[in-house]
């Protein structure tokens, strides 16, 4: 739409958020928060209670105002949103405002006229999708049929950018699939930002993961790179095994029992770890290097990220 989106290395960034810091009161919630959402991925901020994500999310669509760094939301500084970008912009939040006297029939009437391009016919299958009620008003719903509501509000203007704050707390797991159904139907022309403090949620439909501690960022990465990089790797030798004086330092968390060497490697590449174990160990008997779950390649980047942190400290 003719916007001058921010290109870094040849991608657009649909969203950057650039050493954001914001406190409440003395509580420090965000502490120099950066992260950037490419177009057409699937972005999951992920992220234990109290992290930081719904402070963040709320900077970027200019309900709360950060006290230092800055945002850009659609190329635009989330300061300076307009109604031409919320138009683009589907928001799902838990703490949304919806009116509760409105029925969902009402309430979609209210809305329609807001969005140039409001699908009509997306709209429809959306509430069938997602067996939502039109008559019934949206007060005497229960919560996981109101963030159903939320999400079908969002959907049928086929916004450029879809902004879910933990839409999936608290839901059902038969709600979560309807939730998940009427999302992934999107994501082709979509670009989305949905955050979660659960890991299980999100595997499967998000293309790039960011991990925020104490409102820092630890990392972010695409799920594909992810997942080739990591191994978990047992090396059994023919002698009681020590812990590697030196380790690689792409090795992660080694340790040793028996005559098995346990790590995890965070850049693999078959050759390079066949040179690297013979030249540390020799005597090796048999090397298994397995493929890891997100679950795991999360606890072991977030106890090193915490590891790396504090010999830095000290
Ligand atoms: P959750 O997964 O529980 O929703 P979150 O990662 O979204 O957590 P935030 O809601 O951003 O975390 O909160 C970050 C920190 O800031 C928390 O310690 C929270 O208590 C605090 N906080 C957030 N909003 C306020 C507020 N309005 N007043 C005071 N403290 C706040």
């Amino acid at each position: 739409m003719g916007q001058a989106r921010e290109t870094v290395g040849g991608k657009s960034k649909m969203i950057r958020a650039d050493n954001l810091w914001k406190t409440f009161g003395r509580h420090e919630a965000l502490h120099g928060l950066s992260f950037s959402v490419p177009e057409g991925s699937a972005y999951a901020l992920i992220g234990a209670n109290g992290a930081g994500k719904t402070t963040a999310i709320r900077i970027l669509m200019n309900i709360l105002e950060a006290e230092r760094g800055s945002a850009a939301v659609l190329g635009v500084d989330s300061r300076r949103i307009s109604p031409r970008e919320l138009a683009q912009i589907g928001y799902v939040s838990e703490n949304q405002d919806i009116p509760k006297a409105l029925t969902v029939a009402e309430y979609l009437d209210y809305l329609r006229p807001f969005y140039p391009r409001w699908d009509k016919s997306l709209e429809a299958s959306v509430m069938g999708e997602l067996r939502l009620p039109r008559e019934r008003r949206i007060g005497d719903l229960s919560h996981g049929m109101r963030m159903k509501v939320a999400l079908a509000c969002a959907l049928p203007f086929r916004p450029k950018l879809l902004v879910l704050d933990e839409p999936l707390s608290g839901l059902d797991s038969l709600v979560r699939d309807e939730f998940m159904a009427g999302l992934l139907r999107q994501l082709d022309e979509t670009t989305v930002l949905i955050s979660s403090h659960e890991l299980g949620e999100i595997e499967g439909v998000a293309t790039h993961v960011g991990f925020i501690e104490e409102g820092r960022l630890l990392f972010e990465e695409s799920m594909s790179d992810l997942a080739a990089r990591f191994r978990e790797v047992h090396v059994t030798l023919d002698r009681e095994a020590t812990p590697p004086g030196r380790a690689p330092e792409e090795w992660l968390n080694v340790r040793a029992m028996g005559n098995v060497v346990s790590f995890v490697d965070c850049r693999f590449s078959e050759d390079r770890l066949g040179a690297e174990i013979e030249s540390l160990s020799g005597g090796v008997r048999n090397v298994d290097a397995r493929p890891m779950s997100l679950r795991s390649i999360f606890t072991a980047l977030a106890m090193s990220a915490r590891d790396a942190a504090e010999s830095k400290k000290g």
